[in-house]
C-alpha cells in the first residue's frame, strides 16, 4: 500500500459489520436501513431489467431520465435550476461523486477543509488526490430548547449560559422536547482555517456522524467566506431529506455567489433506502460538472444501469413519500435517543441523518474504540467509535455513534440490551 493510503486500513464499517455477524449482534453500526425502499421502486428496477433498459453500459453522464429527474427534483424543492445535459452527473453512489470531485478539482499540495468528525471516505479521497486535509472540528455545545432548524439561534449558548461544556443532560430527556446538546460549527475557526493554499471546502449537511444540520445563518456565512476567499465547495447532502423537528435543509448552492463554485452531491441510497444500488449524483455549473465527469469516467466509467431508471421514478414520488420517510426516522431517533439516555449515555440529539452520537463518559468509559469492540460481547449491540472520523483522535475518543434507520422492534430490543450496561 502506498504512502497516501497507508494510514487508512480497513473501513470501520466493514470491521464492525463483520463483528455484528460474527457475534449475532444487533448492528447499529453501519448506516443502512433495515427495511428496503418502496415496493413500486423495486418494481421499477425489475421492469428496467426485464425491458433491457440499462443492462448494457448506460451513457457516461447517466441515463437522460435520471438526469432530468434530478434536475426536476432540485427545481421543485429548492428552486435550483440545472441543465440535465450539462449540469447533472450520475455517479456510483455519493462515494464516487466525492472521489471524482476531489480528484478533479484539487491539485497535489492544495489544502482541503473538512468538518471534523468527517465521513471516513473524505480523508482517504483527499489523500488520493494528493491534497492536505485541514479539519475544522464541530464542538459540543448545549443547545436552546427543541431544534429550530433554520431559525436556530446564532449563539447556541444563549439559552443556557450556566451550563458548562460537558454538563450532563438529565436522563430520559433526549427524545423529548427538553433542551438538548448538539455539535456546532465555530465559524471563526472555519475562517481561521482558510489559508492561501486552501482550494476547496468539503461540507456535509445534514452531518454524519453528529446529526447537525447547518442553519441558514451558518450557511450564509460559509457562502460569504467561500466567495471572499474564492474557494470551491463540495457539499455532501446525501441526508437532505432526513431532517427532523421541522428543521430545514438548505442547499449551499442556493446562496448568492455559490452556484458557480459549488458541487452538490446526493444519493438514492439514503433518500430511497436502497444503499446497495449505488446510485448517486453531482450537480453544479457545467464547468465544474464537466471536470468531475473527467475523473469519474476513469473510476467506474458508468454504473448501476437499471437502477438509474428506478431512481428516476423514485425522485418523482410525491412529497408524502419524503415526509413519511422522515417521520418514520424521527420516531426511530426518538426511541433510540430516549433509550440511550435511560441507559446512562449522554445523548447529542441529531436534527438529521441516520445517526445519534453519544458520550460514554457518564458510563464510566472513556475509550470509544475499546467500548465498541467490547459492546457485542457485553450486550449484543454494535456501534461505531466516532474517533475514526477525527484527525484529533483524542477529541473523538469518548463519542460513539448508533444508527436508528432500523425497525422499531429492533431498536426496542437494542435499547433493552443497552439498558443492561448500567
Ligand atoms: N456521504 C455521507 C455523509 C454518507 O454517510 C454516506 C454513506 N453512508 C455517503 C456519502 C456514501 O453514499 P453512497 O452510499 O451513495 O455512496
Ligand atoms: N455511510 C454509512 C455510514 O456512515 C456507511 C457506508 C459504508 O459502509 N461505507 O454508516
Amino acid at each position: 500500500l502506498n504512502r497516501r493510503l497507508a494510514e487508512f486500513g480497513t473501513t470501520i464499517f466493514a470491521e464492525m459489520s463483520a463483528l455484528a455477524l460474527r457475534t449475532g449482534s444487533i448492528n447499529l453500526g453501519q448506516g443502512f436501513p433495515e427495511t428496503d425502499g418502496p415496493e413500486e421502486i423495486r418494481e421499477a428496477a425489475v421492469r428496467a431489467l426485464r425491458d433491457g433498459r440499462g443492462n448494457q453500459y448506460p451513457p457516461g453522464p447517466g441515463v437522460p431520465e435520471l438526469r432530468t429527474a434530478v434536475a426536476d427534483h432540485q427545481r421543485r424543492r429548492y428552486a435550483l435550476d440545472h441543465d440535465p445535459d450539462t449540469e447533472v452527473l450520475v455517479t456510483a453512489g455519493a462515494t464516487e461523486a466525492i472521489a471524482a470531485a476531489l480528484l478533479a478539482l484539487v491539485e497535489p499540495g492544495d489544502e482541503v477543509i473538512a468538518l471534523e468528525p468527517y465521513y471516513d471516505s473524505y480523508a482517504a479521497c483527499i489523500a488520493m488526490a494528493g491534497a492536505t486535509r485541514v479539519p475544522v472540528t464541530l464542538r459540543p455545545a448545549p443547545a436552546a430548547a427543541p431544534a429550530q432548524g433554520s431559525a436556530a439561534p446564532d449563539a447556541p449558548h444563549a439559552s443556557n449560559p450556566s451550563a458548562p461544556p460537558g454538563a450532563p443532560v438529565p436522563r430520559g430527556s433526549a427524545g423529548g422536547a427538553a433542551a438538548h446538546r448538539t455539535f456546532r460549527l465555530d465559524l471563526d475557526e472555519l475562517r481561521d482555517a482558510v489559508t492561501d493554499r486552501t482550494r476547496l471546502l468539503l461540507l456535509n449537511t445534514p452531518h454524519n456522524p453528529t446529526g447537525t444540520v447547518l442553519t441558514r445563518a451558518e450557511l450564509a456565512e460559509i457562502a460569504r467566506l467561500a466567495v471572499e476567499r474564492d474557494l470551491l465547495v463540495v457539499t455532501d447532502e446525501v441526508y437532505e431529506h432526513l431532517v427532523f423537528d421541522g428543521a430545514e435543509h438548505i442547499p449551499l448552492a442556493t446562496f448568492p455567489g455559490m452556484r458557480e463554485r459549488t458541487v452538490t452531491i446526493g444519493s438514492a441510497g439514503k433518500t430511497f433506502s436502497f444503499t446497495g444500488w449505488k446510485v448517486g449524483w453531482a450537480t453544479g455549473s457545467a464547468e465544474l460538472v464537466t471536470a468531475v465527469r473527467a475523473a469519474k469516467q476513469f473510476l467506474t466509467y458508468v454504473a448501476s444501469g437499471p437502477f438509474q431508471y428506478a431512481a428516476a421514478e423514485a425522485l418523482a414520488l410525491p412529497d408524502s413519500y419524503f415526509e413519511g420517510l422522515r417521520d418514520e426516522l424521527q420516531a426511530g431517533r426518538d426511541l433510540l435517543a430516549a433509550g440511550l439516555a435511560d441507559a446512562g449515555f449522554e445523548v447529542y440529539r441529531p436534527t438529521g441523518t441516520y445517526f445519534v452520537t453519544t458520550d460514554i463518559r457518564p458510563l464510566g468509559e472513556s475509550d470509544g474504540f475499546a467500548f465498541c469492540r467490547a459492546l457485542p460481547e457485553r450486550v449484543g449491540v454494535v456501534a461505531i467509535p466516532n474517533a475514526v472520523f477525527y484527525d484529533h483522535r483524542e477529541m473523538g475518543a469518548p463519542y460513539v455513534r448508533f444508527a436508528f434507520c432500523k425497525r422499531k422492534d429492533t431498536l426496542a430490543e437494542a435499547v433493552t440490551r443497552l439498558g443492561r450496561l448500567a
